[in-house]
């Protein structure tokens, strides 16, 4: 069932390694009050640098299936190529549409699938790299995965670019400026007031 509410779901997704979280990040900056970010949950360890509550909500394997099965999740799935489970938390979700902010998902393909049977009038919007060879280069700049899962995240990453199509939007991260600048284009299209 499609649900309509004050605020709207802008569902971001592309490769591993294409910058999603860096342009997401000075989006928000953007339109600061009126533009918020889903914390997602994920049972992978936190990265370098990363905080618990701000970058995701870490929970152990147990926690997250226990939270799945009492129904926290708006969507959730074990994301191909991590080898964990990441999802998108309703408390993450209803107070800020219901109090008409527009909450960014940042979501893989079966999770951006998941989100729109729900809520059709969510904006989707693909972020892909200007060549696939710069994915490889961020992931190991990145320096905090093996080499095993890069491989890994990479094969995904191309399984990824071929649902790019489905999208009502892509945009070409070459750079951050210009995507941000391009995404928020859309946003404004789509109604969302000035920054
Ligand atoms: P990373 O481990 O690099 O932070 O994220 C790996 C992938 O998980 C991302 O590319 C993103 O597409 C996906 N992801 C992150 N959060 C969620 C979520 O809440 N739900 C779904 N379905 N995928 C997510």
């Amino acid at each position: 069932m499609s649900v309509s509410t004050p605020g709207k779901l802008v569902i971001i997704s592309g490769p591993s390694g294409v910058g999603k979280s860096t342009v997401v990040k000075d989006l928000l900056k953007r339109f600061c009050g009126l533009l918020r970010m889903s914390i997602s949950a994920t049972t992978r360890e936190a990265r370098a640098g990363e905080k618990e509550g701000v970058d995701y909500h870490f929970l152990s394997d147990e926690e997250f299936t226990r939270r799945r099965d009492a129904g926290d999740f708006l969507e959730c799935t074990e994301v191909f190529g991590t080898g964990h489970w990441y999802g998108t938390l309703w408390s993450e979700v209803r107070p800020s549409l219901a109090a008409g902010k527009w909450v960014v998902l940042e979501v893989d393909v079966i999770g951006a699938q998941d989100v729109l049977a729900q809520y059709a009038d969510a904006i989707t919007i693909f972020i892909r790299p200007e060549e696939f060879q710069e994915l490889e280069s961020r992931l190991r700049s990145r320096g905090t995965e093996e080499e095993e899962v890069i491989q890994r995240r990479l094969s995904f990453a191309q399984g990824e670019l071929q649902h790019a199509d489905e999208y009502e939007y892509q945009v070409i991260n070459e750079t951050v400026l210009d995507a941000v600048d391009n995404i928020s284009q859309i946003l404004k299209n789509r109604g969302l007031p000035n920054d």
